[in-house]
């Protein structure tokens, strides 16, 4: 039994998610740094209409005002949708230049907020506050026109009462170009949004259907996000590629599911769960008498909400044998009765 990292789990607060796929995302955490007697507020990415982003903080017994940081990866609307809206009004607002430069407000912003990489360097690592630092790192996204867009991963380090809690924070990205394996992540944010068969059926789609808009869609999606195949490799590695280091992970957060409603979630979570576990990656941590398993997998639906029902995977599975099996007409209908079972 090992018993890794079950202090650690605590230098984290609340995490909320305010929403979680190409119609807007917003991660909210709270970091208890050390020698502070409240938690740092911080807000990772907001793709919401300024006033919509409010209304979800508050849904969730939150305030914009007491959101210390907002950080941003890139520029497309669904990350960073408020960003001229928090300016405006003196948010603190990281964010790499081409975010301040697409709303044209370059020139509204604080120096130290606006985050760039130097030509030859694969990194660049900047204060977000006392006690916390981050490292943010180029990925691989495209815009609608084909285009690389400049997004960043980040590897947040705060330095708290048992010592540095990192997190790891990607998304919009079809792979890591970096080792980062013998970084000891203790948080892990990373995207899982289809499944390689699901894009490629949607493809096949829309080739028969003559649908070209669909068709050049979803192969950008192929092309510029992370296939929940690829993010379980990234996780655990492969015989060429070293995974991540997660002997000291205690959550793993699933985000970016796609919206398009073929996904399942309670699929992609015991795919990855399944792999943990064949791979030995997970270990039990005792923390006050209780015996936990960890990392703890968590996936955020579009709106947010975490999938909490582990049985309903094993259904799922069902599910989704079944909708390989059948023809399109059975799958919607699947779909359909699968979907108001979830609601009830
Ligand atoms: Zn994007």
């Amino acid at each position: 039994m090992k018993m890794n990292g079950g202090n650690k789990r605590y230098a984290l607060g609340k995490v909320v998610c305010l929403g979680s796929s190409s119609e807007g995302n917003a991660y909210y955490i709270e970091i208890n740094r050390k020698g502070y007697p409240t938690p740092f507020n911080l807000l990772i990415e907001c793709g919401f209409q300024y006033k919509e982003l409010t209304k979800r903080l508050l849904k969730n017994g939150l305030s914009i005002r007491k959101i210390d940081a907002f950080l941003v990866t890139h520029e497309h609307h669904d990350h960073s949708l408020a960003v001229p809206k928090l300016v405006e009004y003196g948010k603190k607002v990281f964010a790499p230049k081409s975010v301040f430069e697409h709303y044209g407000i370059l020139d509204q912003v604080n120096v130290n907020q606006i985050i760039t990489i130097k030509p030859n360097k694969k990194s660049t690592t900047f204060r977000l506050a006392d006690e916390i630092d981050v490292v943010g790192f180029e990925l691989e996204h495209k815009n609608n026109d084909g285009s690389m867009t400049f997004n960043l991963g980040y590897i947040i380090k705060a330095n708290c009462d048992f010592g540095l809690h990192r997190i790891l924070f990607v998304t919009d990205t079809y792979y890591i170009r970096y080792n980062l394996s013998n970084i000891k992540f203790n948080t892990i944010f990373i995207e899982a949004n289809n499944f390689a068969r699901n894009l490629i059926f949607s493809i096949k789609e829309a080739q028969a259907k003559g649908d070209k808009f669909k068709e050049i869609h979803f192969d950008r999606v192929l092309h510029s996000h992370f296939l929940v195949e690829n993010t379980i490799k990234t996780l655990v590695g492969t015989k060429k590629m070293n995974g991540f280091d997660l002997s000291e992970t205690d959550m793993i957060y699933l985000i970016h599911l796609s919206a398009s409603g073929n996904v399942n979630p309670y699929e992609i979570k015991s795919k990855v769960y399944e792999t943990l576990r064949k791979k030995r990656k997970l270990r039990t941590i005792e923390h006050k008498g209780k015996i936990f398993l960890s990392p703890k997998v968590y996936v955020f639906r579009k709106n947010g909400e975490i999938i909490w029902k582990l049985i309903l995977s094993i259904q799922a599975l069902f599910i989704t044998w079944l909708m390989k099996k059948g023809k399109s007409y059975l799958k919607r209908d699947i779909i359909k009765i699968y979907k108001t079972k979830l609601k009830n």
